[in-house]
């Protein structure tokens, strides 16, 4: 077999390319702040009385854009677990050909195992940014600790950050589920991927919304509809090298880090500092926010 290996490689690249065309691997990151019925934290951590229900809806959105995926031809899933500790889902409720990323700190966050070789990615469970007024718990990746984070001078929502790392790898966003603030959002930002609006914000802590059943239903919708039109969809790119502003809520991570070399401290909580891609400002971000320091005052 070890013979023979130079001429499989040779038609593993050749399947790589043949199933880039046929959509037959998707990457999808699932969040719990835009999940159907998630208002508060009482549903967003193992302190709240309904996370453990809420573990259950993060599982079954996870499905339903897995099963629209699969009866639009895709094959091979990876799911990210993308809040908070990254361990939310259920595994044990996943189908038997779904790998799943779990755990943190990790370098490429969300979006940690995407890579060249999928054909497109799905963000479920998204919510709206830290500068936005609307969107249920609108935050950019840390609450606690950040206020906005730009690229080239764009102030932009997890979506569209994310989307920015999959474009990196020219993979399109092909759906995106939140409640209506967080949708509108992101498409402002990387054009024209399907929403699925599981829920209209009323305030930072309350919202109309569907029922978990109506939620999956829009989920599986968009899922198909953004499949169909994969080979339209164009992967958002940023132009490179990246301007990043990172601006946190106290002065204090913003003083420190601009000791470091390459960054400069843009006004008295926010740092700046130049990547080469996505991927480096994805590190340097993942360090910002998870270093110990960072979160003390
Ligand atoms: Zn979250």
């Amino acid at each position: 077999m070890k013979l023979l290996a130079p001429v499989l490689v040779a038609f593993a690249c050749v399947a790589v390319t043949a199933q880039a065309k046929d959509g037959r691997k998707v990457f999808i990151s699932v969040d719990m702040e835009g999940l159907t019925g998630v208002v508060t934290g009482e549903q967003l951590s193992a302190s709240g009385f309904e996370y453990g229900a809420f573990r259950e809806l993060m599982t079954a959105e996870a499905n339903a854009a897995i099963a629209a995926a699969r009866e639009a031809g895709a094959t091979e899933f990876v799911v990210a677990d993308s809040h908070g500790g990254m361990q939310n889902l259920l595994i044990d409720k996943l189908p038997a050909d779904v790998q799943v990323v779990r755990g943190a700190p990790r370098p490429l966050g969300m979006m940690h195992g995407i890579d060249a070789s999928f054909d497109a990615a799905i963000f479920i469970g998204y919510h709206s940014s830290t500068t936005n007024p609307e969107g249920v718990r609108a935050h950019t990746f840390s609450s606690a600790t950040l206020a906005d984070v730009k690229l080239n001078g764009v102030s932009v929502t997890e979506g569209a950050w994310n989307a920015a790392l999959a474009g990196q790898f020219g993979v399109p966003v092909v759906a995106v589920s939140g409640d209506e603030a967080a949708v509108a959002e992101v498409k402002a930002l990387i054009g024209d991927a399907e929403g699925a609006v599981v829920k209209w914000p009323i305030g930072f802590h309350g919202a109309r919304t569907l029922t978990p059943e109506a939620g999956r239903a829009v989920i599986k919708a968009a899922v198909g509809r953004g499949m169909a039109r994969r080979a339209t969809l164009k992967p958002y790119k940023v132009t490179s090298p990246i301007a990043v502003e990172i601006r946190f809520k106290n002065y204090r991570p913003a003083e420190v880090a601009s000791w470091l070399p390459g960054f400069t401290r843009a006004d008295a909580h926010a740092v700046r500092f130049t990547a080469k891609d996505m991927v480096e400002a994805y590190h340097v971000l993942e360090f910002l926010t998870s270093y110990p320091s960072a979160t003390e005052p």
